[in-house]
């Protein structure tokens, strides 16, 4: 069941892609932010299968990312390392000229459905995957001639074993965080974003100003519902690292997810619309000057 099952995401995504080039012909303009061409980067992860830290799938995932950031012009670099003996690697792409804004999300998945059967390991639809689709439908989106900093679109990995064996949380951020050769103006993390269900609630440890632009942002867009201007939790996640070095970073997440870290995290939870309303979100802030 489990393999007919991530083999049918293949064919969703197929469709998917052709219906939103289909609309893009008529509809949507080119440069605009497209839900269902981020949903596609959800079904192409999940299609390769549990993708935690160390796994082929894993690997697999980076080499996903390396190939759709160039093949829409993004400079890439990556960032490879070893820990507990197990190869970590970052992915970095970079385009643009001028003061550097990173938008992150993380692309590990977790090797163990703990609120369950631990020995089963997660899908990560949304806790992984949702944030890294984002991050690459914006590689395609954003207009260079629109921005005027350069934005680097960071994927993390070994966000997402903590506890487990002793792992720590948010391993590749702060890796990342630790050998930064720029100082940043700003770190804006997305994860867990893309739950049809979505409550965008602020997170408690992001910087307040730079988090209350992002949802001002949102309200502007109309996503009222959606945008909900209180704290609703304060997260350890892959923002802090950065936070911790005095850089403003914001984790945009929606932890009210029943699903999270359970066998359930699977692409029928996760809407193109949600996904859409913080890609938007991301779009505007760097295309209006990301000023906050
Ligand atoms: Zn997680």
């Amino acid at each position: 069941m489990k393999t007919h099952s991530i083999c049918s995401y293949t064919v969703l995504a197929f469709l998917l892609l052709l219906t939103a080039c289909a609309g893009a012909a008529t509809e949507s303009l080119p440069g605009t932010f497209d839900g269902d061409l981020a949903y596609a980067h959800v079904l192409a992860q999940c299609d390769l299968g549990y993708r935690p830290t160390g796994s082929e799938a894993g690997w697999a995932t980076g080499d996903y990312i390396i190939e759709q950031l160039e093949a829409h012009g993004w400079e890439v670099e990556t960032q490879v390392f070893t820990y507990r003996d197990t190869p970590v690697r970052n992915v970095i792409g970079r385009l643009g000229e001028g003061p550097v804004i990173i938008l992150g999300a993380h692309y590990d998945t977790r090797r163990s459905a703990d609120a369950e059967d631990p020995s089963v390991p997660v899908m990560g639809a949304n806790d992984g995957a949702s944030g890294v689709a984002v991050l690459l439908e914006l590689a395609r989106s954003l207009d260079p001639a629109a921005l005027d900093h350069q934005v680097w679109l960071a994927f993390f990995d070994a966000e997402d074993n903590g506890r487990l064996d002793g792992w720590e949380w948010c391993v590749g951020s702060s890796y990342m965080a630790a050998h930064l050769d720029v100082t940043p103006e700003a770190v804006i993390v997305a994860d867990m974003i893309g739950d049809a269900d979505q409550q965008l609630y602020m997170d408690g440890n992001s910087h307040p100003a730079l988090r209350e632009h992002l949802w001002d942002i949102g309200a502007t867009l109309g996503y009222t519902d959606t945008y909900i201007p209180e704290v609703g939790w304060t997260m350890y996640d892959d923002h802090i690292p950065f936070a911790q070095r005095g850089i403003p970073a914001v984790d945009i997440i929606d932890f009210a997810y029943p699903y999270w870290h359970t066998t359930q995290d699977t692409p029928d939870k996760v809407s193109p619309d949600s996904l859409e309303r913080v890609g938007r979100v991301l779009e505007q802030f760097l295309e209006q000057g990301a000023e906050w």
